[in-house]
């Protein structure tokens, strides 16, 4: 089950240790703080949450200027969106691997792993992990997301699922905007555990960790059936009243979201800008397998269930 687990790591980069719960959820509630990690830049709405939104207004504009008729799932508009989804995945994650590890812009600066990923590897597909990475998100992630996506947009404009419209709920909408990353951050947590499930796990989810020093690319490299458990927190607005931009957000975040999360990098620098990147929680489940099977957003969940890591040692569950 482990037998990937063989690349050195040296040690690089780490953010100040232990991890700590996110500010939301410290106590005593410090105001400011969490308004700061909330709304403050870089913080879980600027600047990734909202680029993505704004690449789903985008999409949404394009499909009312085709004129799509979303009752029907035709090839036209499908096929539109999913030629969409595979420039937007293509162009987004290559421009993180591209500053990041083919051009090196920063060096190992804030890097967590010092040493570069291998260039090759019998473990993954064609020998190439990175050519086996981008050939699982783009013949597998995209199309699995273009599915959950336009399957919901069609749900929606047949009142198969519940709608509503920002003219009617503009509170209700923006609220269920901001509390989607929270929302992909349980589900994760949950469809994570169960593909960790020995079976799962050496025929479906062992792809995925065979990334032990990951890049953005090693992100959305999953097994088609993890695709599909992935995606499926999508079939959450197939429950609640949501519009067609709540259902491009959630699926182009949950889509892109993982180019940053597997970067290998604690910041991002950009000429004077350091952006920080928050994943060093998911990379110590890279490095260390079963511990951190959530999202840095609820930690409480890992602490709640016993596998939390916070960067020195694995925190046992009260009680334990
Ligand atoms: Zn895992
Ligand atoms: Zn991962």
């Amino acid at each position: 089950m482990n037998q990937h687990r063989t690349e050195a790591a040296p040690s690089g980069w780490t953010p100040e240790l232990p991890l700590r719960v996110p500010p939301p959820l410290e106590w005593p509630l410090r105001p400011m703080r969490i308004l700061r990690y909330l709304f403050g830049f870089p913080g879980v709405y600027l600047p990734w949450a909202a680029f993505y939104a704004l690449l789903a207004a985008g999409l949404w504009k394009l499909l009312l200027a085709t004129g799509a008729d979303l009752t029907v799932l035709s090839v036209r508009w499908v096929g539109m969106l999913l030629g969409c989804n595979l420039v937007i995945a293509a162009c987004f994650y290559s421009a993180w691997h591209f500053w990041l590890y083919r051009r090196r812009a920063q060096g190992i600066a804030y890097k967590y792993n010092a040493s570069w990923p291998r260039e090759d590897g019998t473990h993954f597909l064609f020998g190439r992990p990175l050519a086996s990475n981008v050939f699982w998100s783009l013949s597998s992630g995209v199309p699995v997301w273009t599915a959950y996506l336009c399957l919901t947009l069609w749900a929606q404009a047949r009142g198969i699922a519940p709608t509503t419209s920002w003219s009617d709920s503009p509170v209700y909408c923006t609220v269920l905007m901001l509390a989607l990353p929270f929302f992909h951050a349980v589900h994760f947590y949950f469809g994570h555990r169960m593909i960790h499930w020995a079976p799962l796990y050496n025929s479906v989810h062992y792809l995925h960790h065979a990334n032990i020093n990951p890049g953005p690319w090693s992100g959305l490299a999953m097994h088609p059936v993890e695709h599909a458990v992935y995606f499926s927190g999508a079939l959450l607005l197939w429950l609640v009243p949501a519009t067609p931009l709540h259902a491009l957000y959630f699926t182009t975040l949950v889509a892109l979201a993982p180019a940053e999360g597997h970067c290998g990098f604690g910041k991002v620098v950009i000429g004077e800008t350091r952006l920080t990147t928050d994943n060093f929680y998911h990379y110590l489940h890279h490095k260390y397998f079963r511990v951190n099977f959530g999202d840095s957003l609820l930690i409480p969940i890992d602490r709640f269930f016993g596998t939390f890591h916070d960067g020195i040692r694995r925190v046992p569950r009260r009680g334990d």
